[in-house]
């Protein structure tokens, strides 16, 4: 966005130094989400501790939650932090056509994907999802019932990366690609068992080794995937190759 703003192209910058110190041509610069910013007035009339208090202990105040998928009622939920995942699906008109939960991505599609059961016990904050292997992200929860193809998933996800990467970094660069191709080739039926090793194998070198996040965020429902619904990936290679 600094870069758009100063009429370059639009790609992540190195940091440090962060906006904060450096941004906005050359100046300190101070950058929010709407959410932060809508939050501050009612943070300035009723005091900090009001705020903390409508949240729990270490994730304090309230949460947009913007809930999508597999559920009745898709929208935008301003709630306190440490709802449990189940009063927020209940809040979003519960499952389509009373279908199964089968998993559930909490913070936008860079987060891991958790499965129904640890979902259905977790609340919905920093240390409630860290504790099941995920993380609150950007609050977009996106919910899936028992008929979603999570190979499927995965490969509209991996797209997505491979199509936003700007290209600074290798492991980015290329990595992003080589991922999207491969549970494109195990969707397509002519994946080979090797790939699931390859697979995480490309993540485990793209995360941690690139300028900004998105390299991380292509890795990370990667890892995640396999991890729980390996199986899921395992049943489209062909069985010559699965043995
Ligand atoms: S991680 Fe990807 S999007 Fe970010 S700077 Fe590197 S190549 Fe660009």
């Amino acid at each position: 966005m600094l870069e758009s703003l100063e009429g370059k192209k639009g790609q992540p910058r190195f940091k440090p130094p962060f906006p904060a110190q450096v941004g906005a041509f050359g100046k300190p610069t101070t950058i929010n989400n709407t959410e932060t910013l809508a939050s501050i007035p009612p943070i300035v009339r009723n005091g900090p501790d009001w705020f903390a208090k409508l949240g729990v202990e270490k994730s304090g105040g309230t949460k947009i939650y913007s809930v999508s998928g597999h559920v009745n009622r898709p929208g935008n939920y301003e709630v306190p932090m440490g709802i449990p995942f189940r009063d927020l699906l209940a809040l979003a008109g519960g499952m389509q056509e009373g279908r199964i939960l089968k998993a559930v991505i909490p913070g936008g599609s860079s987060v891991p994907v958790v499965p129904a059961d640890a979902i259905m016990g977790c609340t919905m904050d920093y240390e409630g999802l860290a504790k099941v292997g995920s993380a609150l992200g950007a609050g977009s929860v996106i919910v899936m019932d028992e008929t979603t193809c999570m190979v499927k998933v995965l490969e509209r996800i991996s797209y997505f990366y491979f199509a936003e990467s700007c290209g600074q970094c290798t492991p980015c660069r290329e990595g992003t690609g080589w991922l999207y191709r491969m549970i494109k080739r195990i969707r397509s039926g002519e994946g080979t068992h090797q790939d699931l090793d390859r697979l995480k194998s490309v993540a485990d070198r793209i995360e941690g080794r690139t300028i900004c996040a998105l390299g991380d965020a292509a890795a990370w429902p990667v890892q995640s995937f396999l991890k729980h619904f390996r199986h899921e990936f395992e049943a489209m290679i062909p069985s010559a190759e699965a043995a």
